[in-house]
């Protein structure tokens, strides 16, 4: 799942993994900031990069993201699984695709969420979230049940440190320069899809159908 920071991957990830019983999934950006809650030695140079909106380096990223994936088994199992935020660059695109050969799989799908600047910047400002689970609430559209409090847990929710205006500007910018190589590398393998939508509730049903059509 590719998309702007803000455009929804976390939110329509959830709601996609409620529908199709098959999928599982990982998102870096929440596997990270779990890190860093934990202090981990990891988490403390994720840290360093994420506070500034910056991207962390390709080659700590695939290592991240592929001793996930060994941790689980997906590969070995040939399980159906979804990255969130992952790749990010062309250059992470390529060395998935290495690992995934290995195991003699593919990525079978890309979707480009495609939302326009001016909603994202409007829903950054509403955004809090529950760190450890990486559940993330929208104050206008998706509020939780108890104000400021986590659904489940019934925990504080916070703001995001990289979700100020200055930094979140980096994250945008960022993000596009990116996409243009990342596209291409998927283009090139006809795997790749865009849907468009000003609202998660717009984009979900495109996005369910794309996925679907996949499963049978
Ligand atoms: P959103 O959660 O709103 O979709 P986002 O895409 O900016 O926004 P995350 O995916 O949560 O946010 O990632 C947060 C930060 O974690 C990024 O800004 C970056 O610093 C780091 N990060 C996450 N995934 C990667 C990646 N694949 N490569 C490099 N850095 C990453
Ligand atoms: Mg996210």
């Amino acid at each position: 799942m590719l998309g702007a920071p803000g455009s929804g991957k976390g939110t329509l990830t959830s709601r996609l993994l409620k529908k199709v019983t098959q999928l599982s999934s990982i998102s870096t950006g929440d596997l990270l900031r779990q890190e860093i809650g934990r202090k981990s030695s990891m988490g403390k140079v994720a840290e360093e990069y994420i506070k500034q909106g910056a991207l962390l380096p390709d080659d700590f990223m695939a290592k991240f993201v592929t001793a996930e994936l060994g941790t689980r088994n997906w590969l070995n199992n040939r399980a159906s699984f979804l990255l969130d935020g992952f790749p990010r660059t062309g250059n992470q695109a390529v060395q998935l695709d290495n690992e995934l050969l290995k195991h003699d799989s593919r990525i079978n799908l890309v979707v480009e969420l495609n939302v326009p600047p001016e909603v994202i910047l409007e829903r950054i400002d509403n955004r809090w979230v529950h760190a450890s689970s990486g559940r993330v609430y929208n104050l206008s559209y998706n509020p939780p049940k108890v104000p400021f409090k986590d659904d489940i847990t019934g925990e504080p929710l916070t703001k995001r440190s990289d979700d100020n205006p200055e930094i979140f500007k980096v994250r945008l910018d960022k993000y596009f320069e990116q996409l243009k190589s990342i596209k291409e590398f998927y283009q090139q393998q006809g795997v790749f899809s865009t849907v468009s939508g000003d609202t998660s509730d717009i984009i979900f049903p495109k996005l369910l159908q794309l996925v679907e059509s996949k499963f049978t």
